[in-house]
């Protein structure tokens, strides 16, 4: 497959537009600025993975996981997963050319129209009209589709039969994932999805619209320069007019010469997620840019949870079984297929979507160490002989909850590193609400062990 970076060497010293961070904001404003004839930079910090490198086994997974807490810095500063323990909260972002693409559920949900009736929105944000334009271009380009298929996957059927409980029954969840083999806008070939379930793992087969393989490429195709291993690390008014980025290689071995760079432009977009935008400007006003004193303020964490229970009493088989597949004839199904959807026309924080999730195969040899040690899983021991795909984690249901928070968060610089503080966040009403619609579909799924598992 063909590779989009260039090596950092042939970096120039000005464009017209330089992007940080690759995911969809990145992506998107490389390709729609390249195609109107900017010269565009592209830097992300992370590497790039082209289908089949993606972690499939274990083992591979630890050269893919960054984990940065207060006293806590592990792993490598380019691996895929980079997880951020917090006091009140953890984050899991990801790290590579297409950003949190890569690594998510791919569900493509457009936003309750209340939501931006908020005044904490700028007001043209509902009202110009042009963000039902942007949701159709999206569409376009990555492509929401529902597994025709869904109802025959274990899981959606799990889903259904605890579904009473809450009273709605699933529906499919429009996954940006192509069903079917296709050469897509931006001229790359994809093959159909497996169902393998791998999403969240990075997906093998190339069937997951991702940006690597949408909008960077057609960016690419109109003359962007994309580069990886390029950490920014703040941004400062140039003398000469325009901008000065500064960053750091992620590619240099040593200290000394050659570990930071700049680069200058008349324009830069920050695309590098809310932690990483926020920690560029964060350090940009340390360094004497003027900001607003609102800057790291209001973030939130759009309600989501995960969850795991089990005791379904039909088989859920909600474990990825990757790309080529580690068991054959288990037919997962894309990393969500279905949803609850369960919409509150009076009080839109009471709005919820519940979805049934799968966890990667490179993680699944560890679940049963994972579940053992708190003795939550009977029979865990059964599952460590015959495979995870069998026994007690069969009938292991993964729930994704996304709901409404009051956006309580902030997140400062600490040691020169993002910090997310929330004091309290455990008891926002959020949780209580999810936990309750959790617990009752896991008491609907099955008779066997109850208390779902929060994180
Ligand atoms: C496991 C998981 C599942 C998810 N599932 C869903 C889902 O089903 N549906 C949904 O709508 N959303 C989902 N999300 C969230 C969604 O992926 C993000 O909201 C989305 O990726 C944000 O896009 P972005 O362009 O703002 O940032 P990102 O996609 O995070 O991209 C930012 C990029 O900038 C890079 N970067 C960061 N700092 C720097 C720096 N200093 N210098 C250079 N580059 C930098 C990063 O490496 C990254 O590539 C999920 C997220 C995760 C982690
Ligand atoms: S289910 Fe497998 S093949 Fe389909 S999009 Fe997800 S990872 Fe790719």
């Amino acid at each position: 497959m063909t590779r989009l970076a260039r090596p950092l060497d042939r970096l120039r010293p000005r464009y017209d537009v330089v992007v940080v961070g690759s995911g969809y904001g990145g992506g998107v404003t490389a390709s729609r600025l390249a195609r109107a004839g900017k010269r565009v930079a592209v830097l992300e910090r992370g590497r790039e993975l082209v289908t089949g490198e993606f972690p499939a086994r274990f083992p591979d997974l630890r050269g893919e996981m960054q984990l940065t807490g207060k006293r806590l810095s592990l792993g490598s500063p380019t691996g895929l997963y980079d997880v951020r323990f917090g006091e009140d909260m953890h984050v899991l972002v990801g790290c590579g050319l297409g950003g949190g693409s890569l690594i998510n559920a791919g569900v493509a949900l457009r936003p309750d129209p209340r939501v931006f009736r908020d005044p904490v929105w700028p007001a043209e944000v509902g009202a110009d009209g042009l963000i039902d334009e942007g949701y159709a271009r999206a569409a376009r380009w990555v492509r929401p589709a529902r597994d025709e298929a869904a109802a025959e996957r274990t899981k959606f059927q799990a889903l259904g039969s605890a579904s009473a409980a809450l009273r709605q029954a699933p529906v499919r969840a429009p996954v940006v994932v192509s069903f079917a083999a296709t050469v897509n806008p931006a001229g790359v070939a994809q093959p159909a999805c497996t169902r393998c379930g791998d999403c969240c793992g990075g997906c093998n087969v190339g069937a997951k619209n991702t940006v690597a393989l949408t909008y960077l490429p057609d960016a690419a195709r109109h003359g962007a320069e994309i580069f990886t291993h390029a950490k920014v690390r703040h941004v400062g008014k140039a003398p000469q007019g325009g901008w000065q980025v500064h960053f750091e290689r992620q590619d240099a071995t040593g200290d000394g010469a050659g570990k930071t760079g700049t680069v200058a432009a008349d324009m830069v977009v920050l695309a590098a997620g809310t932690l990483g935008s926020t920690e560029i400007l964060l350090r940009s006003r340390e360094q004497g840019l003027a900001l607003s004193d609102r800057l790291g303020r209001s973030f939130s964490a759009n309600g989501d949870i995960i969850a795991f229970g089990y005791g379904a009493k039909l088989p859920v088989n909600a474990i990825g079984v990757g790309h080529p597949p580690k068991v054959e004839g288990l037919d997962v199904g894309a990393c969500v297929s279905g949803q609850i959807e369960i919409v509150d026309d009076a009080e839109l924080a009471n709005s919820l979507t519940i979805q049934e999730g799968v966890l990667p195969s490179a993680l699944a040899p560890i679940l049963p160490a994972l579940f053992i040690p708190n003795g939550r899983l009977l029979g865990a021991l059964k599952s460590l002989i015959a495979g995870v795909y069998k026994g007690p984690f069969a009938s292991l249901q993964t729930f994704f909850a996304v709901s409404h928070d009051t956006a309580s968060g902030r997140l400062v610089l600490q040691d020169d590193r993002i910090a997310l503080t929330w004091p309290g966040a455990q008891d926002e009403p959020v949780y209580r609400r999810l936990d309750a619609a959790v617990d009752r579909l896991v008491l609907g799924a099955g008779p066997g062990e109850r208390d779902p598992v929060v994180l």
